[in-house]
């Protein structure tokens, strides 16, 4: 994948203390390699590696303190300016409803965004409506309900049984119908085809003229790649689309079409999608999505769940032994730091978000939660002293622990060396290693 690919281009250049010209040409060449392999659109390449050159020529690599890092930072700034800067949010009105508007091909997203929206909105206090003009395909109004249902959101349909309804009157009876029942964002999900076609051009204009909607999204799965470009120009000419919604993150086309179509259109990502759950979807952020894209995972996100759900506290006090002397850091702030973790969810999906994590994707699989059992049970069969200084552990005490835990002795052993080399590992990340990840150090 283009993370592999880049992950590895920087790992060969980290191993390096400094850094030839030659050097930036070849990590350069192979970063262009790795986003046209991922689908980028070549006019999208070409001025990313352009900007990304331009930069480094005004460095002085040779005098630079850490030439690697720099360039990190610059290939990670060029690429959230690519993927539109900042996040942008819903202009919503100033007089009630926003009226928010979904287009794009058939089986982009479209209704489940709609769902997902809506579920959002009213977390926030708002009261939306769905809007169901999309009467083309004979399921697609109940598919509407199901999924209103669902997200505990109202939906606006046309009377069953009046024949083919008129999707452009339903939509604009809709706004009626939400300013006569106070509602306060209206979302107009649409039809979609299998392809472009002057047909649904006219009829999504023809809604869009309508309820002339304070956003117009065109939803675009972020899987079907280099051709999400000319399907968001099309929309864009024949529509007019403030911002672009990706569904479908979850597959393995991460990135090559994001970072087209924002550059493309000159138009914002708003949202992400990324999986069939209403509660798969999030504000779409340049900046986390560059460092997924960079393979540096998504600290950001770690970093906020972790805020939530670490005890803070225990947090610093496990951070202090580390930093400070040595061998204080015990099995028992381990295991403290461990349970925490677990509060966090599914710990295949917390590496997943690590620095780095993409390379280490087999491993991951294969952490199973009934180990991490057991590593619960060895450290609590061991008394509070044996916890704090594992250098006491001999063969009897080994043999207890184990017989207390119910496994073998080599299980307690294996954990034993285990935390002695990750204790290790982290006193000398402590030392530098790895900015940005204040107060988890039991990871
Ligand atoms: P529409 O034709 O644009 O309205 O698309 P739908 O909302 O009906 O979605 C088409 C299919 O894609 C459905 O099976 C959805 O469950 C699925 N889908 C939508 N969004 C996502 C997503 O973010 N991830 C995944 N994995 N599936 C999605
Ligand atoms: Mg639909």
């Amino acid at each position: 994948t283009l993370q592999d690919r880049l992950a590895s281009v920087f790992k060969g250049l980290r191993s390096k203390g400094r850094l030839t010209e030659a050097d930036v040409d070849s990590s350069m060449r192979e970063i262009r390699i790795a986003l046209l392999e991922a689908d980028v659109n070549l006019g999208v390449v070409k001025e990313f590696i352009a900007a990304v050159k331009e930069r480094l020529v005004g460095l002085e690599i040779s005098k630079a303190l850490n030439p690697t890092q720099q360039i990190v930072k610059i290939v990670n700034e060029e690429l959230i300016a690519i993927l539109g800067g900042e996040t942008r949010r819903i202009r919503f009105a100033k007089q009630p409803p926003t009226v928010i508007m979904l287009a794009g091909l058939q089986g982009a997203g479209k209704t489940t965004l709609a769902g997902k929206l809506g579920r959002w909105l009213r977390s926030q206090n708002y009261s939306p409506l769905l809007v169901a003009a999309d009467l083309q395909r004979p399921n697609a109004v109940n598919q509407l309900q199901i999924v209103g249902e669902r997200a505990g959101v109202h939906v606006f349909a046309p009377e069953p049984g009046n024949g083919v309804g008129d999707p452009i009157q339903v939509a604009r009876d809709s706004i009626t119908h939400a300013r006569n029942k106070l509602y306060d964002v209206v979302i107009v999900d649409t039809a979609g085809r299998l392809g472009i076609d002057e047909e649904l051009m006219r009829q999504a204009a023809d809604i869009k003229a309508a309820v002339n909607p304070h956003e117009t999204l065109f939803i675009v799965d972020a899987m079907i790649g280099q051709d999400a470009v000319n399907t968001a120009k099309a929309f864009d000419e024949g529509v007019g689309v403030d911002g672009v919604v990706l569904t479908k993150l979850d597959g393995d086309a991460r990135g090559g079409a994001a970072l087209s179509i924002a550059r493309v259109l000159g138009k914002p990502i708003m949202f992400a999608s990324n999986g069939e759950k209403l509660e798969d979807f999030d504000l779409f952020h340049p900046d986390r999505m560059a460092s997924r894209i960079l393979g540096m995972g998504d600290v950001l996100t770690l970093i906020e769940q972790a805020e939530k759900t670490f005890d803070a506290e225990q947090s610093r006090e496990a951070a202090e032994k580390l930093l400070g002397g040595k061998n204080k850091f015990g099995l028992n702030d381990f295991l403290g730091q461990m349970r925490q973790l677990r509060k966090m969810g599914p710990l295949s999906k917390i590496i997943g978000m690590l620095p780095g994590a993409g390379q280490f994707k087999d491993a991951i699989n294969e952490i199973d939660e009934r180990e991490i059992d057991r590593i619960e049970a060895i450290i609590c069969s061991m008394t509070p002293k044996e916890r704090d200084d594992v250098s006491i552990l001999n063969g009897s005490r080994r043999a207890r622990i184990a017989k207390g835990a119910g496994v073998e002795v080599s299980a307690v052993n294996n954990l034993v060396n285990r935390f002695v080399d990750a204790r290790k590992m982290m006193e000398s990340m402590a030392g530098g290693g790895m900015p940005g990840m204040p107060g988890m150090p039991g990871m």
